[in-house]
């Protein structure tokens, strides 16, 4: 999907009012009135019905009347929404070419005041089916329906979280710098994926670093389930970073062993059918499959306990483990944790207003400086609006 930032010129302060109430009413509605989206964004009167107008050309927003008249965030306005607190709180000032299509999000260049680039994860959970969603990851197991909304910010909160925790471990992950919405926003990693790779230099080294990467990670309480040459990036000096954390779950998940298992299994079978490397067979460097259940005994960290990923135990007295707790992540606790995410979002409209006042423009896009034109890699940032 492209993420055409220019739009962001053309929209008021007003209109982002209007877009933030809707996020607001979509918390309890699956379309929003227009009375409540009035009542929220406290417009003078036809402000609200002027912006969303506006907004309806642009695309940010939906409008229905089909089961009762109400609108919606598109994902452009969601996208929108992200962006512009991100702008806001100076962690980004242009958005440029898409680097990244991943089966459940789209990553994107971008930069920041300095000229520092980044690279911005925006999630979108539901793009693909509601079942594939479904049977992948296991937010949604009492819940009957669910919103692509709620669940990729699910996804970024969660991403981000893992993120942060096994950088602080010294674990090879791009380095998180902030996140917001379902927008994950880290650092470039100037690499390409393991898929992608024509040539190792020595295929038994990284191999080797692959499994050892993996077992330090078991070792710390995780399992990460999609553990393959598209979620590993390998460098000019095949210095590997894995990326790709939403779906990790604990060592003591029900299925951690079989999901453990799948994740070695897949490096093996790239190694023997891609790269022609079998490791049983390289005389230089004996190598023995690693069991789960030994890792399992050598536990350096708990970060699945502290991190709450999904299957952790929980501790009962004198901290040892005594069932397998549930994620608040997790759907029959997500109520909570959604409306706390949306309490952060009200609370960034607000912020995002203020910001806006402060900076004396009347118009929202007064602060935000849209992007590079086109992805053609050598990006110009276009003159503010
Ligand atoms: P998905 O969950 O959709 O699979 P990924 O996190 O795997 O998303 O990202 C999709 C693609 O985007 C990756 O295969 C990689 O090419 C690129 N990518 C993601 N994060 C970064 C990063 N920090 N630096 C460079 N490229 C990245
Ligand atoms: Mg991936």
């Amino acid at each position: 999907m492209k993420l055409d930032v220019n739009v962001l010129k053309f929209l008021a302060k007003d209109d982002f009012r209007v877009l933030t109430a809707v996020e607001v009413g979509q918390k309890n509605h699956e379309l929003v009135p227009l009375p409540l989206i009035e009542s929220i964004a406290a417009l003078r009167t036809g402000g609200t019905q002027r912006a969303a107008r506006n907004l309806l050309r642009y695309k940010l927003l939906h409008h229905d009347s089909s089961k009762y008249d109400g609108y919606r965030l598109t994902p452009l306005g969601y996208d929108y929404l992200a962006i512009k607190a991100l702008v806001n709180r100076g962690a980004i000032s242009s958005v440029g070419s898409q680097i990244g299509v991943g089966k459940e999000s789209d990553v994107f260049e971008v930069m920041n005041d300095e000229g520092e680039v980044m690279a911005l994860k925006v999630h979108r959970l539901g793009r693909t089916s509601f079942r594939a969603v479904k049977s992948k990851r296991d937010y949604l197991k009492h819940r009957s329906s669910f919103s692509w909304l709620y669940l990729s910010r699910l996804a970024a909160a969660r991403e981000y979280s893992f993120m942060v925790a096994l950088a602080e471990q010294g674990l090879p992950v791009p380095t998180p710098i902030d996140h917001n919405r379902h927008c994950v926003l880290m650092s470039l990693v100037d690499a390409i994926p393991l898929a992608q790779v024509q040539e190792l230099h020595e295929a038994g080294n990284t191999f080797h670093d692959l499994m050892a990467l993996m077992e330090r990670l078991t070792r710390l309480g995780l399992v990460h389930c999609d553990y393959n040459e598209f979620n590993l990036l390998v460098d000019t000096e095949d210095t590997v970073t894995l990326i790709d954390f939403p779906q990790m779950v604990s060592v003591s998940h029900e299925n951690a062993q079989e999901l453990f298992d799948r994740d070695v299994d897949c490096v093996i079978k790239f190694f023997k059918t891609k790269i022609g490397y079998i490791p049983e067979q390289d005389q230089a460097r004996p190598w023995k499959r690693p069991c789960f259940q030994e890792l399992c005994q050598r536990l350096e960290s708990r970060l699945d306990i502290d991190l709450q990923a999904s299957g952790h135990p929980k501790l009962g007295k004198g901290g040892k483990a005594v069932s397998s707790g549930r994620s608040p992540l997790d759907p029959d606790v997500a109520v909570s944790a959604d409306s706390d995410a949306a309490s952060e979002a009200d609370s960034e409209a607000i912020s995002a207003a203020d910001a806006d006042e402060e900076a004396g423009g009347s118009e929202a896009s007064s602060s935000v400086a849209p992007a590079y034109d086109e992805p053609t890699g050598d990006a110009q940032p276009l003159a503010a609006a």
